[in-house]
């Protein structure tokens, strides 16, 4: 498996040289500010202690305190929370929001926690963070595995441990706990948006895929989870066609009718996969992603185009869902078949956009409605989509071997770099 932190190490440097920055500020942008590392001990049910390796990584702050989610996941690694608080740095300055970039996770299966363990392990968290983190310090949030009752527990031990409530410390509460309207799918919206301001951009540059009518664009989702979920059920709301789906246990693919998200959901729920829907053909995760379809979208985990399948893949269209799914290496190989991506620090930046609002709905302690969120993420969304384009258009003129990616990069770093300058560093 390929280091996720290497990985963003190499992005960064790519984006230096387009941009002609001087070696000392390219250090200076791949340096993690701080990385807090513990164990955390927790009491199972059966009254045995088990210990738990948990991380919080803050890479920037120019631009505002650190923002980022908190995993837990058996795979979880100093490199990758490395890798991901630097993705946010560069997601938050995409989208113009006014935070930096920091991530959390702990290193363990959930799903093996029962509800009481699940609990303790959030609070012992939270107890670990609490001098690092505050409303305009560092404001964590749900990533994969963890949710809106995760955040309450977090909160809840938090503001115990501070003595006064503090909500705008973590975002994606629960609407009851000062969560925002329409922060649930958020991620999936945003990503959604961003689609279509794409086809619109690939469809006034004249390519086919792009002008077709939406019933007869076809969309691969890998990963079935809160990103993966709202994201398919947005577009297939628009009239996208939804023709394969999975989860971490396995995919499913039906090219004549395509899929209804909620119905699919509904089997999930019953059955914990998407596996043997009805009328649908189980499939690997792996042939997911190189099924001939128009637009792919890897909403799991990072790694998972790489050196090994880019070469397979057929979508013309991939817009990244999860965070780092395309290795450098895959990246090149697609940008070489003419296989368009629209970078993870645009295409999911919708989750983090909101918990902005969230977070400034907290701060001012007056709600929006749902109305007001969607119409203000639409907005950001858009604008940032128009900056990227715009910039690739321009690097491409100018015969720069620029793609989304680097288009996106360079519009980041270049607002980090000016943060950093006007602090003097
Ligand atoms: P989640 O836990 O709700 O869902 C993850 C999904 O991926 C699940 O359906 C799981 O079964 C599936 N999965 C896991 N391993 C897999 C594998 N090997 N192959 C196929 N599917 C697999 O998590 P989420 O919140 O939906 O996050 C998904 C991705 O989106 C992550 O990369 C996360 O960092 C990123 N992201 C999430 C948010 C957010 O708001 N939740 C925001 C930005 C980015």
């Amino acid at each position: 498996m390929s280091d996720p932190f290497a990985n963003a190490l190499t992005q960064l440097e790519a984006v230096g040289e387009v941009l002609h920055l001087n070696k000392h500020t390219i250090d200076s942008l791949g340096q993690i500010n701080h990385l807090h590392k513990g164990k955390l001990s927790v009491q199972m049910d059966d009254g045995t202690t088990k210990e738990f390796l948990a991380f919080r990584s803050q890479h920037n702050d120019a631009r505002g305190p650190y923002k980022g989610g908190i995993r837990f996941h058996q795979n979880v690694s100093e490199e990758e929370v490395k890798a991901l608080s630097m993705w946010m740095t560069w997601k938050c300055a995409t989208v113009g929001i006014p935070y930096g970039g920091g991530k959390g996770g702990v290193v363990v299966n959930p799903k093996e926690l029962s509800q009481t363990e699940l609990e303790r392990l959030s609070r012992a968290y939270a107890d670990f963070v609490t001098p690092f983190i505050g409303s305009w310090k560092d404001i964590p949030a749900p990533d994969v595995n963890t949710n809106g009752q995760i955040m309450s527990w977090m909160l809840d031990e938090y503001e115990k441990n501070i003595g006064q409530h503090q909500p705008a410390t973590f975002t994606g509460k629960p609407i009851e706990l000062g969560g925002s309207q329409g922060r649930t799918q958020a991620t999936g919206l945003g990503g959604v948006y961003v689609l279509e301001n794409f086809l619109k951009y690939f469809a006034e540059d004249n390519k086919d895929w792009a002008k077709k009518d939406k019933k007869d664009i076809t969309i691969a989702i890998q990963g079935f989870g809160n990103v993966g979920y709202y994201f398919a059920q947005e577009a297939y709301q628009r009239g996208y066609k939804i023709i394969a789906l999975s989860d971490s246990r396995g995919a499913i693919v039906n090219t004549e009718t395509g899929f209804i998200p909620e119905q699919v959901m509904a089997h999930k729920k019953e059955t914990k996969s998407v596996k043997d829907f009805a009328g649908a053909q189980n499939i690997s995760n792996e042939e997911l992603l190189e099924l001939p379809v128009d637009i792919l979208v890897p909403a799991a985990l990072e790694n998972v185009i790489t050196q090994d399948n880019a070469d397979k893949i057929k979508a013309k269209l991939i817009i990244e869902m999860a965070n780092g799914p395309i290795t450098p290496e895959a990246d090149a190989i697609l940008s070489k078949k003419g296989i368009y991506s629209v970078p993870d620090i645009l295409s999911n930046a919708g989750g983090v956009t909101v918990s902005y609002f969230e977070w400034a709905q907290n701060i001012q302690g007056y709600y929006w409605t749902e109305e007001d969120v969607t119409n203000r993420l639409k907005k950001i969304m858009a604008e940032a989509s128009r900056l990227i384009w715009h910039n690739f258009l321009d690097f491409s003129a100018n015969q720069k071997n620029v793609n989304l990616r680097l288009a996106a990069y360079s519009l980041a770093v270049q607002r980090v770099v000016k943060a950093m300058n006007l602090r003097g560093k």
